[in-house]
């Protein structure tokens, strides 16, 4: 069975920049959603158990038709929360550092390019989604909980969930505020670690 993960650091450390309030019904309630319905759908069909969870998203259309739809919405909301607690630190912000940054750099000219095409990409969400780095240096979207792997593609180095439950209480409509805000408590190191993982 699945579980939610815990997390390295407390709620409320990511104030002001994300809330308390914010991560608890995040992690606790929406994510915990996600596992739950993800293991029912395993319940109700017993061969799927002891897949991972990067295989059963990287075979979707190969899946029994009755839970596909299930697995890639909550089997995708289980694999994008688990990464974006990791994306997230209290002493998160500032700037990547060594190959990783070399390589945006490389890609957008600047940091700051960079950090703008990303915010342009999250505004550009009609609805719920998500907006990711990939390792290729491209920023992909994603709608509802689909994550990159469903079509292919690698496992991102960096995502942030630009759904309404991810910034409502804290910001209102103003997912422009929220993106602003979520660069300073962004874990490069989570990001770096991914990338240099690649090269191994
Ligand atoms: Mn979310």
């Amino acid at each position: 069975m699945f579980t939610v993960p815990n997390l390295d650091y407390d709620y409320d450390q990511l104030g002001p920049h994300i809330s308390g309030d914010i991560m608890k019904l995040h992690h606790s309630k929406h994510h915990q959603a996600y596992v739950d319905k993800l293991n029912a759908a395993i319940v109700s069909a017993p061969e799927l158990q002891g897949r991972t969870l990067d295989e059963l998203l990287t075979s979707l259309d190969t899946l029994p038709v009755e839970v596909q739809q299930a697995i890639r919405n909550h089997g995708g909301g289980h694999y994008n929360h688990s990464l974006f607690w990791q994306w997230l630190s209290p002493e998160g912000g500032g700037e990547p550092s060594g190959e990783l940054a070399a390589r945006l750099i490389e890609r957008y000219g600047s940091y700051q390019q960079f950090v703008d095409e990303f915010t342009t990409k999250s505004m550009s969400v009609f609805g719920s989604g998500w907006v990711w780095l990939q390792p290729n240096m491209d920023i992909l979207t994603t709608a509802n909980q689909d994550t990159p792997l469903m079509t292919g593609e690698q496992a991102p180095l960096l995502g942030l969930d630009v759904w309404e439950h991810a910034y409502y209480l804290d910001y209102k409509n103003k997912r422009d505020d929220y993106v602003s805000a979520w660069w300073n408590v962004v874990n490069w190191h989570t990001a770096e670690q991914r990338f240099s993982d690649l090269a191994k």
